[in-house]
């Protein structure tokens, strides 16, 4: 592991925060707490999760997301900001290669994103008794969440990557402290979780960790408006694709909404990389150091699509030899991955965010999104109804005669 200074903010300084604590020192009520993050905060929740004196609170930030700061009962100790994922410091060192990686069972290939590597990896640790925190849709809840997976049968449900950002509430990361006390656990989540998580339990040798190459998350509340917008209740499973395909679908009791991802606001703005937490445009985990013992994504070569899978850490070459007999695994450079900008840098946030951004205080998610993006929403419908073939056929006949 080496330390690196990227993405660091203050040092929190503990003996500061004990001195202040016995009298003997003043300190600004911003200078050893989460208050100096602001709209760098990527939502993890950690600081609450520590905090004892329950000075932690959330706020409404843009787009709906929500983003944690301070309340004067704070007793400055400087806790939160040591957990605090955007104050992370220890990367892993670049790794110079990769698998192109596809698991050997087709069933589990057609749940999953990519090549299944995700689920591969979790059944493993759960055949050697372990327990798996990742996320699912939980049905009491109605939202995206990180959950104790213990059973095989229960795997099924951390399939297939959901497109917003996934809670992770107070007693989730107590259990996780307790768990890597108690035995080995593997986590699954967006980098800033992994780095949140590692720093709940001290980067201890029982937590293996599996970060995904992220450009971005929405905030929760999106997805609400957008289920509420459908009229859609009690769902039991959302997927937003399978394989190469983006098509959004909900299950609920009564029926199974299914559309191409470009025909829904929420989901269209999601590929277009125009609805996510504002700390995703500046994510400080976008990079080829990364901090999970194992990085997944996606990866295509020859239009088949696999999942990347690179190993980080000894703990991630260890899980790596372990895959071996259910997965396909075969060495790529790791100039191979050039094609896929979440390994280099954060997503560029476009001008039609600011817009969007405006339009959806006033008027909410669906107006804001056809006020912003109408061109784009016609193309798409055109194309629903020719096809793609007659729409290009069309736009270079046009393009010809101007
Ligand atoms: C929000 C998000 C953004 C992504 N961005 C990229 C990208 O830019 N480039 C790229 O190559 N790959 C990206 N991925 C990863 C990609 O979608 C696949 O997850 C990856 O290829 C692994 O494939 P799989 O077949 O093993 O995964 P899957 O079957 O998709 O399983 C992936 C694992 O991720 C977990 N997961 C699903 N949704 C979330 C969530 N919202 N938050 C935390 N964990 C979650 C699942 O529980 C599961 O453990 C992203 C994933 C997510 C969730
Ligand atoms: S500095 Fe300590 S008391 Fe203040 S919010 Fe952070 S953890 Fe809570
Ligand atoms: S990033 Fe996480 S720990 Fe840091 S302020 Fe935001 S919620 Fe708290
Ligand atoms: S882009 Fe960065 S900040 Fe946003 S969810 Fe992914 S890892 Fe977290």
């Amino acid at each position: 592991m080496k330390r690196v200074g990227e993405g660091s903010y203050l040092e929190p300084d503990l003996d500061s925060g004990l001195q202040y604590l016995e009298g003997k020192k003043k300190l600004k009520m911003s200078q050893n707490n989460i208050g100096i993050i602001k709209d760098n905060c990527c939502g993890c929740g950690i600081c609450e999760a520590v905090c004892s004196a329950e000075a932690i609170i959330e706020k409404r930030s843009v787009r709906n997301s929500i983003v944690y700061s301070v309340k004067d009962s704070c007793i400055n100790c400087g806790l939160c900001l040591r957990v605090c994922p955007v104050n992370t410091k220890e990367f892993n060192k670049k790794n110079d290669y990769f698998y192109r990686a596809i698991s050997k069972n087709e069933q589990i290939l057609n749940k999953s994103s990519s090549g299944g590597v995700a689920y591969e990896t979790s059944k493993k640790f759960i055949e050697k008794g372990f327990c798996v925190y990742s996320a699912i849709w939980s049905v009491p809840n109605q939202r995206v969440e990180h959950r104790r997976i213990k059973e095989l049968g229960d795997l099924k449900s951390i399939q297939g990557s959901k497109y917003v950002q996934s809670v992770i509430d107070k007693s989730t990361y107590l259990e996780i402290k307790k768990d890597v006390v108690e035995g080995r656990v593997l986590f699954i989540g967006c980098p800033c979780q992994v780095a949140a998580v590692r720093n709940l339990v001290n980067d201890s040798k029982n937590l293996y960790t599996v970060d995904l190459l992220c450009h971005g998350v929405p905030s929760p509340n999106l997805l609400s408006e957008q289920i509420s917008y459908l009229n859609i209740k009690s769902i039991r499973n959302i997927s937003f694709r399978n394989r190469l395909s983006f098509t959004l679908s909900i299950e609920s009791c009564e029926q199974i909404y299914e559309v191409d991802g470009y025909q829904n606001p929420y989901y269209s703005l999601f590929l277009n990389y125009s609805s996510f937490r504002e700390s995703c445009y500046k994510c400080i985990f976008a990079c080829e150091k990364r901090v999970g013992d194992i990085t997944i994504g996606d990866y295509v070569e020859n239009n088949k699509g696999y999942s990347c899978l690179i190993p980080n850490s000894e703990k991630g070459t260890e899980i790596v030899k372990d895959l071996f007999d259910s997965m396909r695994l075969e060495k790529r450079n790791i100039l191979d991955l050039k094609g896929n900008e979440s390994y280099y840098y954060p997503t560029k946030k476009k001008k039609e965010v600011e817009k969007f951004t405006r339009l959806y205080e006033k008027y909410g998610l669906i107006l804001a999104y056809y006020c912003t993006f109408y061109k784009l929403a016609i193309k798409k419908f055109i194309l629903r109804v020719v096809g793609e073939k007659t729409y290009s056929h069309v736009k270079s006949l046009f393009k010809k005669q101007s």
